[in-house]
């Protein structure tokens, strides 16, 4: 984004005219250099919190303990934060208070891997102590320094080394692999939430089954928070999660937990242990649900097909069937034809009571009636007759057909 380079170079400009040292550094550099979309553009300095502060019209103090400043420029934020060690690693994470320094190349010294420890100044120059230019050309994640010493400080790393390798196609230097081997269990120290984070990054990559594979030879989260044991992701099939688009993210992660063996209903409680949001848990558990309920309804045999699948759409809503069409069409390719399904998904008329043509009230009035348990099955009998296209949605016809069922059931009765 041109904007946001330009407001970015601003900053450096008036960092530098007070005399501090200030670049573009980690993950925007990184991928500007391989061609990658760049998200933020994280800039750092020689300055304090409190100097960068007194340069700017207007900034917030997002993390001050460790040295971070969003600078606002045109209402974009931006985070400048200052050169910084981390001395104290308490319980393999990184430390909650760290150490200001003035100089750029203590500041590289901590980060993860080569490829994040590149600076660019104002004038295009790279400082880039640890040749991260030429393990990026050569599709290497090599740790900065000794690898056993940067994961036993913060064993996070070793999990953003496994997400790096799947998202870009890289390959672990070999020294780096064998610390990760060696300091995998360390990974039960790290929250979950963390762990999930990056997992998404993973998830929505171009490579999300390289992720799995090479997880799985990992052994990394064999103890963690999130459990994923290579036994338990040997059955997870790479082509099907290879074929799933990046989005909407429910489709891999619906995928990732049927292989698992976890069922529907199981999917929302293990997706929420996994930090993710309730709204997302059920949404991939909608997915899973609807993916039993068909295939059951397959294996009993065609008769009530479109009767399940329309239940599908009032119990789940249309999106999430919509949802299971793409992931059942891809997990399942040249299995199923699924053009009856996008038929009916795509004409049905109602999807919920509230649009219905009458509401309870009507009825209760119209058969001078108790409210009661018996409502509800009446509505949702109507509702089903007008989504299965056997029921015109209007007033009377409603009504008409309340009074059948009414006569009928009385008739049995
Ligand atoms: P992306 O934003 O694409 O996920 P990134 O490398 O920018 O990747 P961030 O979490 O945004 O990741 O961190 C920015 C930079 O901070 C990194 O490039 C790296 O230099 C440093 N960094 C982040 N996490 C760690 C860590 N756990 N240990 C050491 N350095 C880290
Ligand atoms: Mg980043």
């Amino acid at each position: 984004d041109p904007q946001q380079v330009r407001l970015s170079a601003e900053i450096l400009r008036t960092l530098e005219q007070a005399g501090h040292t200030a670049c573009w550094v980690g993950g925007c550099v990184r991928d500007e250099l391989i061609g990658r979309p760049v998200n933020d553009m994280d800039i750092a300095t020689s300055a304090r919190p409190e100097e960068v502060a007194d340069l700017f019209a207007r900034t917030v103090p997002t993390g001050i303990e460790h040295g971070t400043m969003t600078v606002v420029m045109e209402k974009i934020p931006f985070e400048v934060t200052t050169f910084r060690t981390e001395t104290e690693y308490k319980d393999f994470r990184r430390p909650e208070e760290v150490t200001f320094v003035r100089s750029l190349d203590e500041d590289l010294k901590r980060r993860d891997f080569t490829m994040n420890a590149i600076a660019r100044l104002l004038d295009g120059t790279f400082v880039d102590p640890y040749d991260g230019r030429a393990d990026l050309e050569q599709g290497i994640i090599r740790c900065v320094g000794q690898a056993r010493e940067r994961f036993r400080e913060d064993a996070l790393r070793m999990l953003r080394g496994v997400r790096f390798a799947s998202v870009f196609g890289f390959d672990m230097e070999p020294k780096t692999w064998e610390a990760l081997l060696e300091l995998r269990d360390n990974m039960t120290h790290i929250a979950a939430e963390r762990i999930r984070a990056e997992l998404e990054k993973m998830f929505s990559g171009p490579r999300p089954a390289d992720g799995i594979r090479l997880l799985a030879r990992s052994g990394l989260l064999e103890q963690a928070k999130i459990r994923l044991t290579p036994e338990s992701l040997e059955a997870v099939k790479h082509e099907a999660l290879a074929a799933l688009p990046e989005k909407p993210e429910e489709l891999r992660w619906a995928a990732l937990l049927e292989d698992l063996g976890t069922s529907g209903e199981e999917a929302e409680h293990v997706l929420k242990s996994w930090t993710f949001s309730g709204n997302f848990a059920k949404s991939v558990s909608a997915l899973l649900r609807i993916n039993e309920h068909i295939k059951e309804a397959e294996q009993k045999g065609q008769q009530h097909a479109k009767l399940i699948f329309v239940r599908c759409i009032l119990d789940f809503g249309r999106t999430s069937v919509g949802n299971w069409l793409i992931y059942r069409s891809t997990v399942d390719k040249g299995g199923v034809s699924l053009e009856r399904e996008t038929f009916w998904l795509k004409e049905i008329p109602v999807e919920s009571v509230r649009e219905l043509a009458l509401g309870g009230h009507d009825i209760v009035a119209h058969l001078d009636r108790k409210p009661g348990p018996w409502l509800g099955v009446r509505i949702r009998q109507l509702l089903e007759k007008v989504a299965l296209g056997q029921l015109v949605n209007e007033r009377e016809a409603l009504l008409a057909e309340i009074v059948r069922i009414e006569a009928e059931t009385g008739k049995e009765a």
